[in-house]
């Protein structure tokens, strides 16, 4: 049972307004702010009484009752059970909504996961999706397996669709902007699948959406700098700055992956040579390994990380060279960011054990001062890209720093 005796505003959502921007709220916005914080303590606290959101969120009773009204009106939350007590009255528990589900893909350039999750994060189904790479084709194959989630839940409110995508989304048009490694050209997936489907999509990066899932989970409580790096065909950086996800002008900041290293190194997937990824993504470390066997068949990184757990010299000497200049490639990020915490997420992951010190070994050997940022991994970096791409749907369409969005644009047109 929940404790009555909660002390006061240490909730995630409370600290994810910024403050610079709320000090510009109009009334309006300052009510969607409350709205988005009392939404937020339901989703993390739950179940709550409204009691308890007052005493949480600081909020008169009378307008925690109002903003409740409306969450429930809006299918967002529902009233449950009813908290047992010694004495008194026995509260109407609240928790979110969980006939409310939200499709999710993780799109990648050989497969989608698709699935369908509820409000709470909990999958309700989860495919598998071989892609081809006509991106027509392969958007047909998502939205028919999407189709058939639907038709298998028939009593579930469907809210929308995120998708995780290895590729930077412009916040304005929503379009895909880069993927070097996927090759769409300028497919406007959002609008294909929209038509389709009849619900609204939200596309996100795949790094952006692991950080997310992080921030959703508690995961970074108190922590307002991190960065989180992902480690698959290509390595991809999402940033949190000051208790902000950064996305920049064209949702292109955290594009590390693609600073040039060596001008005479390979040609990467987005034209130039020698990028950060062409040495520290599971690509480069197959490469590596084909250099030492150039005879051997082509292999996945799953295979080449079950050689090394295997003791194979070659699969170690190549995920090690990756290793190695994926830690000096950190160097970059710690001096742009100087991040309290990195994640690694992604293939390098699964192996942490013989990796994440040499991984950490390099990034002590560069620092310029201070101390060492924490290096982790995610918890689930397979199931982290499907959280946050529904987490997406859940603050866009909830209304979840609506206002910082609105605040920032009035800030910038003065
Ligand atoms: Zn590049």
């Amino acid at each position: 049972m929940k404790s009555t005796t909660r002390s006061v505003p240490t909730t995630r959502g409370i600290k994810r307004i910024d403050l610079a921007y709320v000090q510009l709220a109009t009334s309006e916005s300052a009510r969607d702010i409350n709205r988005d914080v009392v939404l937020e303590i339901i989703r993390s606290q739950q179940p709550v009484s409204r009691a308890d959101l007052a005493r949480a969120s600081g909020l008169q009773p009378s307008t925690i009752s109002s903003i409740v009204d409306q969450l429930i009106a809006e299918k967002w939350v529902k009233e449950g059970a009813i908290e047992r007590r010694p004495r008194g009255r026995h509260p109407t528990l609240l928790a979110l909504n969980d006939e409310l589900v939200i499709l999710a893909a993780d799109v990648r350039p050989k497969q989608a996961i698709v699935a369908l999750l509820d409000l709470n994060g909990r999958f309700l189904a989860r495919e598998v999706v071989p892609l081809v790479s006509d991106p027509e084709s392969a958007i047909g194959k998502i939205v028919q397996r999407m189709e058939s989630m639907r038709d298998n839940h028939p009593n579930h409110s469907f809210e929308g669709i995120g998708i995780s995508m290895p590729g930077r989304i412009d916040p304005e048009s929503r379009l895909l902007i880069l993927a070097p490694n996927l090759k769409w050209g300028s497919y406007d997936i959002k609008h294909a699948i929209e038509d389709r489907m009849q619900l609204q999509v939200e596309l996100t990066n795949a790094a952006n959406a692991c950080l997310l899932a992080e921030l959703w989970s508690g995961r970074l409580d108190g922590i307002r700098n991190a960065v989180l790096v992902t480690v698959v065909e290509g390595v991809g950086v999402a940033i949190l700055a000051n208790g902000q996800i950064i996305t920049g002008m064209y949702g292109l900041a955290g594009e590390f992956g693609h600073s040039p290293i060596d001008p005479l190194g390979p040609l990467c997937g987005c034209g130039q040579r020698g990028c950060w990824e062409v040495f520290a993504s599971s690509n480069a470390a197959l490469r590596y390994y084909a250099e030492i066997r150039p005879n051997d068949a082509p292999l996945s990184i799953h295979e080449l990380l079950h050689m090394t757990e295997e003791d194979d010299p070659a699969a170690i000497a190549a995920v090690s060279r990756q290793a190695t200049c994926l830690g000096r490639g950190l160097r970059l990020v710690t001096a742009a960011l100087s991040p309290e915490v990195i994640l690694i997420a992604g293939d390098i992951t699964t192996s942490w054990a013989r990796f994440g010190p040499m991984i950490q070994a390099e990034l002590e050997a560069t620092m310029l001062a201070g101390r060492t940022p924490q290096l982790g991994i995610t918890n689930d970096s397979e199931l982290a890209r499907l959280r946050g791409a529904a987490a997406v749907v859940l603050q866009r369409h909830s209304g979840y720093q609506r206002s910082t969005h609105k605040a920032a644009r009035t800030k910038t047109s003065l």
